[in-house]
């Protein structure tokens, strides 16, 4: 059996060390941070992400499902406020089906915890500089000494996230394909912090929205009653974090476009000023796989933008699909990893377009009446069609059994059904009368068929 390194000991990390370890691997992590357990490294700020079913499913492998959940938040569906505060709301699936908001910290700290008492050796302050694919061998610095260490490798996993050394020593090979993506807006965490007593100052149980076309806040729910807000904005242009120069100008921008979160934001200014601006990426990749020992998972593979909440879902998912993987070819490296590249790369791919594509649903079309209708009509085909019709949303958040890829084709199939059905005369007011029906219905027909 041979011994298995992980680059990382991250959301992804942690999980795969684990998994690997109760097949009884010998596994050590490389970690760059120190081990931020014993630090308040988050300096009492929450930072919330939004766990859904492909998740649960890979917690629930290693028993920690029941657990996460029951720490968790569940939020029920999507809470929209306008310009003047008003609220409207969109459940996200069916009765009872939510995504659960949990603390990133809280949950990778669990999972580091859970992977040493299994045995898995972390080594912090170790950051990787090189990975000789050649000679087997990760090369790194130590700390703030700055100390180079070598270390040989039998089983390799880059699961150090974004800007991942494993894949930049990749990158350096012949024919690997390479594309990383910035898009033009940014994001900055704010804060809502809880009322009197742990209260929760609004809706609880569901993600809120302020859409507002170019831009957007969103914020997700914590345990002790407060919200993290994460604000989406432009670098530049009119209203952008270029134009936000002065405390003047901030407090004008938010009294003027979200007077309603303004209230509920006691410190918004100095948040504003003393927490950092971030960009955002989308990193494709291929291959991902060097020969029988080397690969990348999680956002090292495939580093996707928020707007989805699925960039850990979907880390978590590759390491359930190659523990799928090792199920079926034992201890043959060599058909595993081109095994798990094969079935992950298409839908590393198809998730980074998909969420993508639900910026600009987000940040702007939630708020607009026709595609609201459109919504609408959704559910209606939905409805009369359970077993075929199932909402994009639905199927990349709550159904795990289908792809990602076959997620994103589905979903194109339904858009051009969509179109056909609301470009027909007067929609707007004949949307729910039987000659519509009869023309969906007819469009149905085909749908097995696109
Ligand atoms: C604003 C924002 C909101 C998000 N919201 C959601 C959400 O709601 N739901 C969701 O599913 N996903 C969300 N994501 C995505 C999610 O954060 C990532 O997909 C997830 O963290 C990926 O996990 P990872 O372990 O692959 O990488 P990371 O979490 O980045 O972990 C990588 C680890 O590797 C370490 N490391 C890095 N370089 C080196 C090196 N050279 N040597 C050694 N160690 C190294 C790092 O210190 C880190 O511990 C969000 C992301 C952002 C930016």
């Amino acid at each position: 059996m041979k011994n298995v390194t992980l680059l990382g000991a991250g959301l992804v990390g942690s999980l795969l060390a684990v998994y690997m370890r109760r097949r009884g691997y010998a596994v050590d992590i490389y970690e760059r941070r120190p081990d931020l357990r014993k630090a308040d490294a988050y300096g009492g700020r929450s930072i919330n992400l939004a766990l859904s079913d492909r998740g649960f499913r890979a917690l629930e492998k290693v028993g920690l499902a029941d657990e996460v959940r029951s720490v968790g938040i569940p939020m029920y569906g999507r809470m929209m406020h306008d310009e003047k505060g008003q609220l409207s709301y969109q459940a996200y699936g069916k009765e009872g089906q939510a995504i659960y908001s949990v603390s990133r910290g809280g949950l990778n700290f669990k999972m580091m915890d859970l992977a040493e008492n299994e045995g898995v050796r972390i080594h912090f302050n170790m950051r990787s500089t090189e990975v000789d694919l050649d000679e087997k061998i990760v090369h790194f610095e130590k700390g703030d000494t700055r100390q180079k260490m070598s270390v040989p490798y039998e089983l390799l996993f880059g699961s150090d996230g974004a800007f991942s050394a494993l894949r930049g020593s990749f990158q350096k090979r012949d024919r690997f394909d390479y594309s990383q993506d910035y898009l033009s807006a940014g994001y900055k965490e704010l804060t809502i912090p809880a009322g009197p007593g742990g209260t929760f100052r609004m809706e609880k149980n569901a993600l809120h929205i302020w859409p507002r076309g170019s831009y957007m806040m969103i914020a997700l729910p914590n345990p002790d009653g407060s919200f993290t807000c994460t604000l989406f904005f432009p670098f530049d242009g009119p209203d952008s974090f270029a134009s936000l120069k002065t405390r003047e100008d901030v407090a004008g921008f938010f009294n003027r476009t979200m007077p309603d979160a303004v209230a509920l934001m006691p410190t918004l200014l100095d948040d504003y000023f003393n927490n950092p601006t971030s960009s955002l990426v989308t990193v494709k990749c291929s291959p991902w796989i060097h020969e029988n020992h080397s690969a990348l998972i999680g956002d090292a593979a495939h580093a996707i933008v928020p707007f989805y909440g699925q960039g850990m879902n979907c880390g978590f998912e590759d390491v359930f699909v190659l523990d799928e993987l090792i199920n079926q070819y034992g201890e043959d490296w060599s058909q595993i990893l081109p095994a798990y590249q094969q079935s992950r790369k298409p839908d590393g791919d198809a998730i980074a377009d998909l969420a993508k594509a639900n910026f600009i649903e987000m940040r702007d079309k939630v708020a607009d009446a026709d595609f609201l209708l459109r919504k609408k009509i959704e559910s209606k085909i939905y409805q009369l069609y359970p077993e075929k019709w199932i909402p994009l949303y639905t199927m990349v958040t709550f159904s795990p059994d289908i792809r990602y890829a076959e997620a994103l084709r589905l979903g194109q199939v339904q858009d051009r059904i969509m179109d056909e059905v609301m470009a027909r005369p007067d929609i707007r007011l004949n949307w729910e009368d039987a000659a519509t029906t009869t023309f969906i219905h007819n469009l149905m027909t085909h749908y097995d068929k696109n």
